[in-house]
């Protein structure tokens, strides 16, 4: 049985540390911040995917339906139903027509319905051809969370929380061949034998990725960056149970966010493809920045006037949407998703060193295809 070391506990790491725990191996799990899950899985928009979000890459569509089912089975508590979801094709400026959104679906056994009467009439038909009422949910990232965490409660995976790996090096143990050490943050606070002798250490720090690559003095994997701004909102009354994404182009989704109530109801999410990401850098060869000191030091002026002006001129309902805060997040995507948004996960081994692999996911239900990508090049 093979000593672990993970670092990150997003749901990514969190996951994977149970995964491996489960298989009988000694599981550690690093997290810089004072919990699991204050990154990414938290700030995000929420969405099970089921297929719908991706016409132009059908492989991320029936990724994504089949991990749908399974993501809805295993966290059930974590799934919020109560909202029905609408996907919209806009009439301009769209890369898909209704009738070609409506094939897909077909091709990716995706069920779908003309939205009904009620529903179209908010909707401005200048600016969009058709509405289409569809079958996805969303996640409680703070149920999640607290799910993942009762899990792994019951098994002997450690979770050391204020610790940050600042470098992975290998010829760690005196005694071992090819183990890896981590130094850390406060290196004090950890005993040696905590930080040392690992045969693996899987690197799921998502946006930061490069960041402990680059420390560790390894190359890095060509990275794209935003940094992302989704608005937390009030809508209006009718549309209050309703989620709404407008297809496929410089368009938005508002729909519930199930882990921020106001009122004893979710606040919705409302993200634009234009104004969520405020700017993008790439990382190929060098790791310029600390993507968590981008998020610290940027100013963070809402988008979310713009926002709200162009989402209204396709629901003019969303003009009455109150503004109550935003989520910043800076969110990683390989480089080939630009052109076709797929999401495939990253999953690299050995990388630099024997034994060290980052794993890096698109979306939260990706995170199946992680354990089958251990599985298949790792067999542990
Ligand atoms: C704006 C936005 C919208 C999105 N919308 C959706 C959506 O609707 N549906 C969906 O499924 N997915 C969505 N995603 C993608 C999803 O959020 C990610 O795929 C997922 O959260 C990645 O999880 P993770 O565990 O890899 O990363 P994270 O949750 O970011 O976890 C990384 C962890 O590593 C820790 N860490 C970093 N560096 C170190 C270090 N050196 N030492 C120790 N710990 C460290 C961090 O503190 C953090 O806890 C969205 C993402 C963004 C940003």
């Amino acid at each position: 049985m093979a000593r672990i070391a993970v670092i990150g506990s997003g749901f990514f790491g969190l996951y994977l540390a149970e995964y491996l725990t489960l298989k009988g191996h000694t599981v550690s799990v690093f997290e810089k911040e004072a919990e699991s899950m204050s990154h990414a899985s938290y700030h995000n928009q929420a969405r099970v995917h089921n297929g719908y979000h991706y016409p132009r890459s059908v492989l991320t569509a029936f990724r994504s339906r089949v991990s749908f089912p399974r993501f809805v089975a295993e966290f059930p508590e974590a799934v919020y139903r109560a909202f029905d979801q609408y996907y919209l094709v806009g009439r301009k400026l769209s890369k898909v027509t209704a009738h070609q959104f409506a094939s897909f679906c077909q091709r990716i056994g995706a069920p779908l319905e003309r939205a009904p009467e009620n529903f179209q009439r908010l909707v401005d038909e200048h600016y969009i051809e058709e509405s289409f009422k569809v079958h996805e949910y969303a996640f409680d990232a703070t149920i999640l969370r607290d799910l993942m965490l009762k899990r792994l409660a019951q098994l002997p995976t450690k979770i050391a929380y204020n610790t940050e790996i600042i470098r992975v090096r290998g010829g760690g143990a005196k005694h071992r061949d090819h183990a890896l050490a981590l130094l850390t943050s406060d290196q004090a606070a950890l005993s040696p034998d905590m930080v040392d002798g690992f045969d693996h250490v899987f690197n799921c720090t998502y946006s930061r990725l490069n960041y402990l690559l680059a420390q560790s003095q390894l190359e890095l994997i060509p990275l794209k960056h935003e940094f992302t701004e989704l608005c937390l909102v009030t809508v209006p009354e009718p549309l209050r149970h309703i989620g709404i994404t407008v297809m496929c182009g410089p368009f938005f989704s508002v729909m519930p966010f199930p882990a921020v109530r106001h009122a004893g109801q979710p606040l919705h999410s409302f993200s634009h493809v234009r104004y969520t990401p405020h700017y993008e850098w790439y990382e190929r060869d060098h790791c310029p920045v600390d993507p968590y000191a981008v998020l610290a030091q940027d100013p963070k002026h809402t988008a979310w006037p713009y926002i709200r002006r162009d989402a209204a001129r396709y629901l003019p309902l969303l003009d009455q949407t109150q503004y109550h805060s935003s989520l910043w997040e800076i969110k990683t995507v390989l480089p080939r998703s630009e052109s076709d948004d797929s999401r495939p996960i990253l999953f690299r081994t050995n990388v630099g060193l024997k034994g060290l692999h980052c794993v890096m996911g698109g979306k939260i239900d990706n995170v199946y295809d992680v354990l089958a990508a251990v599985e298949r090049e790792l067999q542990l």
